[in-house]
């Protein structure tokens, strides 16, 4: 019996990047060397400090039962003052903060704590996808906003209509940005503020790259910003800053009437961070962060090594401002899709379509920058022989 998929499943936008999977698994078999530049997902360890801190937290039982209660009383703290130090952005630790198995599932959750169906969900786009996953469960509909190179890849407010803002009830943003790794100005969250003030939306942001930035320029906080608090869910992951993908832990703060709603949904959906990542997190947002220096050189260095390749070659790629990403321009004549294709069969190197984040990723394509700068560098020197930026 093969069951018929829900509705709101099917609904969802097809998967891309299945010819570009199936290519990659075929060239691997066939023992091609391919450099994979499609996934965003640290290719450096955890540091051992945060690995022993689990290593010890594991052996504590009372760790092995459900871990309850909106995480630990530590972890939350050590969430406020890791807000205190970075951003400045005071927190209350009992109503104002919620340990996530992941920022994913905080976003793609929040919808079902405040999302009614037939409320417009606004979403950026290009962008990640679980903004729209979370409004299509929520049986509510995604009214999208370009993101475009002539207004610095923030969405304009001001060309939303009416009638929708009205029908809005939340409003993701995500800066840093992924795919476009670019950071947006405080003057732009006033501006998101107030618009979600005149309109009374709730605002998701979505800081998961907070930590990963270039040239010394540190992305801020949308609580930074004063009165952000009455509209403002933010999402922190330990994910990026930590190299801590697998662990699956993360953070919201923000508004406390927002924080509870999702703690509500969670609590009827799991049982909470396993203790011991619970207690590891809390070493690592409390413990020695100086290697993270040598972590955001690492990235610049990765960064600048593709930028100035593509740049020799013709690609009039700026260089990233934060996140670990170069957003690149396709050669004059292409579309995403077709300089996809050719950089995996003709170089076997794995890039993302930009359309693949939304229509107005065409005309550009992802690469990561999680990969050693030789790889890179290899990339580079691949896609130079394919001659296609003149
Ligand atoms: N937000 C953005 C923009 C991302 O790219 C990702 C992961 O790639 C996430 C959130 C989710 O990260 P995590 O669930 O590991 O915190």
């Amino acid at each position: 019996m093969d069951f018929p998929l829900s509705k709101r499943l099917s609904l969802l936008p097809p998967y891309l990047f299945k010819e570009i999977d199936a290519l990659k698994s075929e060239l691997k078999k066939s023992g091609a060397d391919v450099i994979n530049l499609g996934v965003g997902d640290p290719d450096l360890p955890t540091p051992p400090h945060i690995v022993e801190a689990l290593r010890k937290a594991a052996l504590n039982p009372a760790n092995h039962q459900y871990a309850l209660d909106n995480g630990k009383q530590t972890l939350r703290e050590a969430c406020a003052a890791y807000y205190k130090t970075r951003f400045g952005v005071t927190l209350d630790p009992n109503t104002e903060i919620m340990p996530l198995l992941g920022s994913k599932e905080g976003i793609g959750h929040i919808h079902l704590a405040f999302v009614n169906p037939g409320d417009i969900v606004l979403v950026p786009e290009p962008g990640y996808p679980v903004y729209h996953s979370g409004t299509l469960f929520a049986d509510a509909e995604t009214y999208y906003m370009p993101l475009k190179e002539e207004n610095d890849y923030l969405p304009d407010l001001d060309a939303i209509p009416e009638e929708i803002a009205q029908r809005a009830k939340m409003m993701f943003l995500c800066y840093p940005n992924n795919p476009i790794a670019v950071t947006a100005p405080l003057s732009f969250y006033k501006k998101a503020l107030d618009f979600a003030k005149k309109y009374n939306i709730i605002i998701a942001h979505d800081a998961a790259y907070a930590d990963v930035y270039y040239d010394g320029i540190k992305p801020h906080s949308f609580l930074e910003v004063e009165g952000a608090k009455e509209y403002c869910v933010e999402y922190y992951s330990l994910s990026k800053t930590y190299n801590m993908t697998g662990w699956r832990v993360a953070f919201a703060v923000g508004n406390p009437s927002l924080v509870a709603g999702l703690s509500r949904i969670k609590g009827n959906l799991d049982s909470g961070i396993f203790g011991a990542v619970q207690d590891a997190a809390v070493e690592a947002l409390t413990g020695d962060q100086s290697w993270r220096e040598e972590l955001l050189r690492t990235y610049q260095e990765r960064r600048d090594a593709l930028v100035k390749g593509l740049q020799a070659l013709g690609c009039p790629v700026k260089p990233s401002q934060a996140a670990f990403y170069v957003w690149a321009p396709v050669p004059k004549g292409m579309t995403s899709k077709e300089t996809t294709m050719k950089l995996l069969k003709e170089a076997a190197v794995v890039a993302t379509p930009g359309n693949g984040f939304g229509p107005s990723g065409e005309g550009y394509i992802r690469m990561t920058l999680t990969a050693p700068k030789e790889r890179l560098l290899e990339a580079v020197e691949r896609i130079k022989k394919l001659n296609i930026y003149k």
